[in-house]
């Protein structure tokens, strides 16, 4: 059997270099060093220029970047502000990408026909970052252009499943602090069982979004989002401000509400939102990330949100509200030469169906009390080194206490005893059956390139043409209560971080 360095090297890392490669990577990371110091003085010595040029910080430290020229953008920061009407047209979705040109506002802009800043936090479930370079989608490229946009994608939490990623969007907190660290699990203590749809809030832990605005005196509204339909601390979820949870609401339904919503006095007027979208986590299920029909269903969400942007303009409020686009977590193609097979591990250990609060891609064991969790967890890695299980070198078994500290998992007591870990594309089914697909899946690490989901944002405070570096979706919470300067309950967001992604205010 592989050591378990070796297995971290197959999950994670490239190949080990050699002794040669070495000395070239030890030879590039000098020069890079070299190099890298004579940025740093460049930049230390235009900084110290423009501060006692101008007598005031010039925002040199404004993390965009241009991700078609590959370079900072400081000059921009001082060229005119946003864009006019006429910039924030329809864009094709791959032309014009290359020949962008940034310019950003140094300030944030001043509102022009709301009385308050106002969020719009969207979801589209499982839009993979990249879907947007697929098919032209000419109204998200239209936020993209002349907002920020995050490249190569917004970092999800572990597991990269849907209950877990949105409430840690809406908390600013990692799973094992909000509590919702699987979509179905057991709580080890009264041996209930968590799922979809349950709203008792003794499951909900931290303080979501929309509990912090109306804690502020302020008024939120959600359209689906999962944990808004908990009524919990200051949050209860009734009409008309809060939906309870139903699949089956078209979509024209939930935008129509949320436009109805900036048609409020502006007492009544919410100042954070939500919406939540199905698509095109559905349809990636059924064919996977990569199947043509993809295509018609990222169009399809496109399309709603024209429907949305259309009303915003019809309104005359476009340019006023924040819109944050997120998407919880990315897809990956699976077939079923890809399964590791639990009943390949009956000679050493007879893993029932029951033991797994979640099977695949994360493989989450709790065995019966009566079952040392040590045993169970030395017979499957005795199976995977013998030889005998399928594909056993991309599954990787953890006591809770010995995953990877980078996937700040185990510190819940709700997280199962073993957890398994498959790699990329890979999944767990209990037997061998005639049943062949091909489809698409998620919930695996959060490194994952094909995990990554989208952060596209465009406002008052966000600057035009913005290219940020990846960052965790933890730290969305903070960039919202930045934007409607309210206090935010203590969260896994670092310190000063929305400072970096918003611009100053006007
Ligand atoms: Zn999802």
């Amino acid at each position: 059997m592989a050591s378990s360095d070796e297995l971290d090297q197959h999950f994670l890392v490239p190949d080990f270099p050699s002794a040669y490669q070495r000395k070239r990577y030890q030879r590039l990371l000098l020069c890079f060093s070299v190099l890298n110091f004579g940025f740093t003085l460049a930049a230390f010595s235009a900084f110290a220029y423009h501060i006692f040029r101008d007598g005031k910080n010039p925002s040199l430290s404004f993390p965009c970047f241009s991700s078609a020229k590959d370079t900072l953008i400081q000059e921009s920061l001082v060229s005119p502000s946003r864009s006019n009407k006429e910039d924030t047209g329809m864009w094709p979705a791959t032309s014009s990408r290359s020949e962008q040109t940034l310019t950003l506002s140094p300030v944030g802009t001043k509102l022009k026909t709301l009385k308050k800043p106002v969020v719009l936090l969207i979801s589209s479930d499982g839009f993979r970052f990249g879907y947007h370079w697929k098919v032209p989608l000419p109204n998200i490229e239209r936020l993209l252009v002349n907002g920020s946009e995050c490249i190569p994608g917004l970092l999800p939490v572990y597991p990269t499943l849907t209950f877990p990623n949105h409430y840690s969007i809406a908390t600013g907190l990692y799973p094992a602090w909000h509590g919702i660290i699987a979509n179905k699990f057991t709580d080890p203590i009264t041996n209930e069982t968590f799922k979809m749809g349950v709203v008792d809030p003794k499951w909900w832990l931290g303080e979501p979004i929309w509990e912090t605005v109306v804690k502020n005196g302020l008024v939120a509204a959600t359209y689906f989002w999962p944990g808004s339909d908990v009524s919990k601390g200051a949050w209860n979820c009734t009409l008309p401000f809060c939906h309870l949870y139903n699949s089956s609401t078209p979509y024209e339904d939930r935008i129509d509400t949320v436009l109805g919503y900036f048609d409020l006095p502006d007492d009544e007027m919410p100042s954070f939102i939500s919406l939540y979208f199905e698509e095109p986590d559905h349809t990636g299920h059924i064919v996977g990330p990569d199947d043509p029909h993809m295509d018609a269903a990222v169009t399809f969400v496109d399309q709603m949100l024209g429907r949305l942007l259309d009303g915003l303009d019809e309104r005359g409020i476009f340019e006023d509200v924040n819109i944050i686009l997120v998407s919880d977590h990315g897809m990956v193609g699976t077939c079923d030469t890809k399964v590791i097979y639990l009943e390949d591990f009956r000679p050493w250990i007879n893993i029932s169906a029951e033991w797994a609060d979640t099977l695949t891609p994360m493989l989450a064991l709790r065995p019966p009390a009566e079952l040392s969790v040590e045993e169970v967890y030395q017979n499957m890695t005795e199976a995977l080194s013998s030889g005998m299980v399928e594909n056993s070198e991309f599954l990787k078994v953890y006591l809770k206490e010995e995953l990877p500290s980078r996937l700040l998992y185990s510190s819940s007591e709700r997280v199962e005893p073993i957890i398994g870990i498959v790699a990329e594309g890979y999944k767990i089914e209990l037997s061998r059956s005639p049943n062949k697909e091909c489809a698409g899946a998620h919930g695996y690490d959060n490194t994952a390139l094909s995990m990554r989901a989208i952060f596209v944002a465009h406002g008052p405070l966000f600057a035009q043409g913005c290219k940020l570096e990846s960052f965790a979706n933890i730290e969305v919470y903070n960039i919202i209560t930045r934007i409607l300067k309210i206090t935010g309950a203590a969260n896994n967001g670092s310190s000063g971080f929305a400072d970096s992604v918003l611009l100053p205010e006007a």
